[in-house]
């Protein structure tokens, strides 16, 4: 059994699908994750007992008990009180009014547990230990089957009034009103041709029901209201424009990828339609990333963040597709600012970046200040290189491939690339920087002659990450004299 550690956490994701609880350090590792299905059409008090137990199963299975942690940080898809972790709505699910932080506390034998929005946390996280490190004011933006935002201003949460600043998705992006020209029919192109262009469309095979529409042909947002940038760009809209676009008669490889059916379209089939160059998905997964690029130049406008970052399960799956698109609707801003710092990046957490942010939250003592969070660095190694082929870490020799990884553990490289042996994979860098870093050292015996690919290139830039292709023995010490965060793949060469 390893060493037991003392400064521990629990950070709970409690989403409408399914219940992740992680065992974290206070530098941020993730030691262990557990995941179970979000109990549905129940009472609160059944999905209470899920995340208790959940949190129970996790500690178990460390060998650690309740009372080893030094908190609890739980995220919830909801409106929930700073001061005391009081849940007063999650309206797609069933959480609404329970006194999450008081019971989850209680249960867990007096823990101090700490409760927050998701977004808000994923937000929080990613400022701590992602793609928002350095940034002074950062919004995130979270496209799933809803969209949700997180502010951090001067590094620490900005709630709002109601505490319920941040909800993006339902800011109106296509205006539900008749425009003055069509009030006055100055215009012959009125609603009725709108209308009928929209209702000539075939009757769409799948057991969804028809959206409901308004009078301009707007659909109708889960909140209630027309034209919320979720109902028009959220991974369900983008399902929903398959399924119109496949009824009307497009040719798509869609159906066929997707088991033959569209009435729940997986982000798997998708990527791989959008990888095997299919039209209509495509043009609408280019459509949405067009709809959240002008709702990121509308929070330029409005907030003008140090960075804007995105995340969430549609831009992890489609973001090779879609940042390029987003990246020039903010390019095409005419507005001049004042300097050229602002940047729009992607999560660098991915998964994790809700959970590390409920840790953050719990760490900070709920005050959601980045910087009391504290310390974010992990006891890095000394690296040792005495002969050619050898590196020592911590008496222990090293003579073949491996990583070392932003919380300093070492993993072995388990793939050496065929076509460029000297080289690195996007897998490899994808495996290394993994939980947030400042600096990658990529080390090869050949690093003159290694140059990263674009995918490479572009996957680290979309993070802020620097990196440095360097031969083993100056990786050895740029690894050594870094002092913020990193992370190395240490390449040997051919034996
Ligand atoms: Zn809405």
């Amino acid at each position: 059994m390893r060493d037991q550690i003392k400064d521990l956490y629990v950070g709970v994701d409690v989403g409408g699908t399914k219940i992740q609880a992680s065992l974290i350090t206070g530098t941020g590792s993730v030691l262990a994750s557990n995941r179970r299905s979000t109990p549905r059409d129940c009472p609160s008090e059944v999905t209470i007992d899920v995340i208790e137990e959940s949190i129970h199963e996790l500690l178990m299975l460390q060998n650690y008990s309740a009372d080893q942690l030094e908190g609890i940080g739980i995220a919830v898809p909801g409106v929930v009180r700073a001061d005391n972790g009081y849940v007063v709505v999650t309206p797609n699910m069933n959480l609404s009014e329970v006194d999450l932080g008081r019971i989850m506390g209680e249960r867990l034998g007096g823990v101090r547990v700490a409760v927050g929005n998701d977004c808000n946390l994923g937000t929080l996280g990613e400022c701590w230990l992602g793609s928002g490190r350095f940034a002074n004011t950062a919004v995130g933006i979270f496209v799933g089957t809803g969209i949700g935002a997180g502010i951090v201003n001067e590094r620490r949460l900005f709630l709002g009034a109601g505490q319920v600043a941040g909800e993006i998705g339902h800011i109106v992006l296509q205006i539900p009103c008749e425009s003055w020209q069509e009030q006055l029919r100055i215009k012959k192109s009125n609603r009725k041709q709108i209308s009928q262009t929209i209702h000539a469309k075939k009757s769409v095979k799948t057991k969804k029901t028809k959206p409901i529409t308004n009078r301009l042909g707007l659909v109708q947002c889960g909140c209630g209201n027309y034209g919320c940038f979720e109902s028009i760009a959220s991974r369900s809209a983008i399902e929903r424009y398959i399924r119109e676009a496949v009824a009307c008669g497009a040719k798509s490889s869609i159906t066929a990828l997707n088991g033959g059916k569209l009435d729940v379209i997986k982000s798997g089939a998708i990527a791989k339609a959008l990888k095997g160059g299919d039209e209509v998905v495509n043009v609408i997964v280019r459509y949405a990333a067009e709809v959240i690029g002008y709702a990121c130049l509308t929070v330029q406008h409005l907030i003008d963040p140090d960075v804007i970052l995105l995340g969430g399960g549609v831009i992890e799956a489609c973001q090779k597709h879609m940042m390029p698109v987003i990246e020039a609707v903010l390019k095409s801003d005419n507005l001049k600012s004042a300097t050229d710092s602002r940047r729009v990046l992607v999560s660098s957490l991915g998964d994790s970046a809700v959970v590390l942010g409920a840790v953050a939250l719990v760490k900070g003592g709920g005050t959601s200040d980045v910087d009391r969070v504290g310390e974010s660095m992990p006891k890095y190694s000394h690296l040792l290189m005495l002969a050619d082929d050898v590196i020592h870490i911590d008496d222990i020799a090293y003579m073949s491939d491996f990583l070392l990884l932003p919380d300093g553990e070492i993993k072995a490289r388990t793939k050496i690339p065929k076509k460029n042996p000297n080289g690195f994979r996007l897998k490899d860098i994808e495996n290394a920087v993994q939980g947030g870093t400042d600096l990658l050292v990529l080390a090869t015996p050949e690093a003159d002659k290694i140059v990263l690919s674009e995918k490479c290139n572009a996957y680290l830039h979309r993070r802020g990450i620097d990196y440095r292709i360097t031969k083993l023995k100056d990786a050895v010490q740029l690894y050594n004299n870094c002092n913020g965060r990193r992370a190395a793949v240490f390449h040997f060469g051919e034996k």
